[in-house]
């Protein structure tokens, strides 16, 4: 039995619906009276996550994004409060009107739920925190991998299992809808949505079968972390130094980087300013100096190799997943080319 005709079973309503293609622009529609609703858009040859002002504008059929949808509800620039020479503190209120990332993929989610982990567990963070509870997640299976995609070595693609609200599958013709969580069913509760018939999911199967059969990009996750723990000192670290330019695009393209640096911006009239937060990067000079100038991560081998040992050693033990979620946008936005799979494929001899 599939994981949706389970629930279905357990909760007893029908958990499959199907919305045909000439309605999704209505549902939208219906979805903005209540939510902010962010998906993906054309920005020139390339798609971004942004709000969807009219639903023409929301383009399913993209590859990926330049960011992912992380930046929603991990804000590359976030006030937390601004103070006064009064000594008066003003706090940053928590978002309150919710939103739904519509058509984001399955690698981001899996993304995502690398986040919660790193947000919620040990050390919550209220800012995150006040976002994602917010946040319903409509996610969109995978027809057509892009060609630095390797999701499928990973199982963080092309479809999806857990972690999503609603899970949609284009089957042409419109898309099925899984229903994966109380807030998602009460959603489509509110549609006027007619159950799938059981051949949606045979042609749920067709999608993606035919998605699996074009990626291009692999990774071999077998014995990684012994792999790279047996490799650290091989000569490939020495040459990607020369190569990398340590410009941190890399990571602040990376669905699962969480890094963020705090500081204080004082204005012009010295009596007010703001204490804010803004993305950070392994990758950059500063990010490991620390008080009297010494930098724990001065070589560039030394930030090269953090990155993807973090990635694919240091996570597992933290979050009990590897790091890297195969969505490839290092390898898209590298202008020399670095490619995560390549370094793995070049250390086992390939
Ligand atoms: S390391 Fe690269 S491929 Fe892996 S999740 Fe980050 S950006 Fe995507
Ligand atoms: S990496 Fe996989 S899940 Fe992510 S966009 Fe590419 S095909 Fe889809």
């Amino acid at each position: 039995m599939s994981v949706a005709y389970a629930r279905q079973a357990e909760w007893g309503i029908p958990q499959l619906y199907l919305l045909p293609a000439a309605k999704l622009n209505p549902f939208l529609e219906e979805l903005k009276e209540y939510y902010t609703v962010i998906g993906p858009v054309a920005r020139g040859k390339e798609f971004v996550f942004a709000p969807v002002a009219k639903p023409e504008e929301l383009a399913l059929s993209y590859q990926t994004t330049l960011l992912p949808p992380k930046k929603v509800l991990h804000l590359p620039f976030e006030v937390l409060f601004s103070f006064h020479e009064d000594q008066q503190i003003v706090e940053t209120a928590p978002e309150q009107r919710p939103q739904v990332i519509f058509g984001i993929h399955p690698c981001d989610v899996r993304a995502i739920l690398i986040l919660d982990k790193a947000y919620t567990a040990e050390y919550p963070d209220p800012y995150y925190i006040a976002k994602r509870r917010h946040t319903l997640l409509v996610a969109l299976n995978c027809a057509e991998p892009g060609e630095n995609c390797f999701c499928q070595s990973l199982g963080t693609g092309p479809d999806l299992k857990e972690g999503y609200d609603l899970l949609l599958t284009d089957l042409g013709h419109g898309y099925l809808i899984e229903v994966g969580s109380p807030w998602g069913r009460e959603l489509v509760q509110t549609m006027d949505l007619a159950p799938a018939p059981r051949v949606a999911m045979v042609e749920k199967q067709k999608v993606l079968e035919n998605a699996r059969r074009k990626f291009h990009k692999k990774l071999n996750t077998q014995g990684l972390p012994e792999l790279l723990e047996e490799n650290f000192r091989h000569p490939i670290w020495e040459e990607l130094m020369h190569d990398c330019l340590a410009c941190g695009s890399c990571t602040m393209v990376c669905p699962t980087c969480f890094c963020y640096n705090v500081v204080d911006k004082i204005d012009l009239n010295l009596k007010s300013g703001k204490r804010q937060r803004e993305w950070d990067s392994c990758m950059l000079l500063e990010y490991a100096q620390v008080a009297l100038g010494h930098n724990f991560r001065k070589d560039r081998d030394a930030r090269v190799k953090q990155r993807i040992y973090h990635k694919l050693v240091y996570y597992e033990p933290q979050f009990s997943t590897l790091g890297c979620v195969g969505c490839g946008r290092c390898i898209k936005t590298c202008v020399k080319k670095i490619d995560i799979t390549d370094v793995i494929s070049r250390l086992r001899g390939e």
